[in-house]
C-alpha cells in the first residue's frame, strides 16, 4: 500500500552530509518504524515519502530548514567555566545538559580557551543538508492505539511506556 497520513512505515535508511560521510545508518541493525503524518521524521523526508510503496527506494536531499533547522548564532555562548558547577574535566566535543527558556536541551562544548568555556546550543546537524537513501520494508493501517497515543508500537516501534 501507499504512505498516507497514519500509515506505519518500516524502513531502512542511510543518512549522509555533503561530504558523503555516513551519520546515521539503520543498516546494520533494525529498520526504523514510525507513524507517518504526526512529525516524528524530519519534516523534510516525511513529505517525500508521502505516496510511496513498499519495496519503493527513494533518495532524498533535505534542506536544514525541513531538516534539524538552520544554525542559529545565538545558540553560542561562552561562559565562564566556574558557570559549569559540577562538571569536572570540561572537554571539547562534550555534551551537557541545560535548562533553559525553552525547556531542556543539549548544549555541546565547541571550545575550552582558559578560563571561558563556548557553548553551542544547536543541534548537530542544524545547518546541514541531509541525504537519505531509503528502503521502504513494509506499510499498514495504524491502530486505533497507536494513533491515540501519536506513535508505533510493535518490535520495531516504541518500547512501551505502561
Ligand atoms: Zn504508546
Amino acid at each position: 500500500m501507499s504512505i498516507i497520513r497514519d500509515s506505519v512505515v518500516t524502513l531502512h535508511y542511510t543518512l549522509k552530509d555533503d561530504a558523503g560521510e555516513v551519520i546515521d545508518s539503520s543498516a546494520s541493525g533494525e529498520p526504523l518504524a514510525y507513524l507517518h503524518g504526526h512529525g516524528n521524521i524530519v519534516a523534510g523526508l516525511e513529505k517525500e515519502l508521502t505516496g510511496r510503496n513498499t519495496g519503493d527506494k527513494v533518495s532524498v536531499r533535505v534542506s536544514p530548514a525541513e531538516g534539524y533547522g538552520e544554525y542559529d548564532k545565538s545558540l553560542v555562548q561562552s561562559v565562564p567555566r566556574r558557570a559549569l558547577q559540577g562538571i569536572n574535566d570540561v572537554r571539547e566535543g562534550m555534551h551537557l545538559h541545560a535548562e533553559t527558556e525553552e525547556g531542556p536541551r543539549t548544549v555541546t562544548v565547541t571550545r575550552v580557551a582558559g578560563d571561558m568555556v563556548t557553548i553551542d546550543g544547536n543541534h548537530p546537524l542544524a545547518g546541514k543538508h541531509l541525504n537519505f537513501d531509503i528502503q521502504i520494508e513494509d506499510v499498514r493501517q495504524a491502530t486505533e492505539e497507536e494513533l491515540s497515543h501519536g506513535h508505533v508500537h510493535g518490535p520495531h516501534g516504541h518500547h512501551h511506556h505502561e
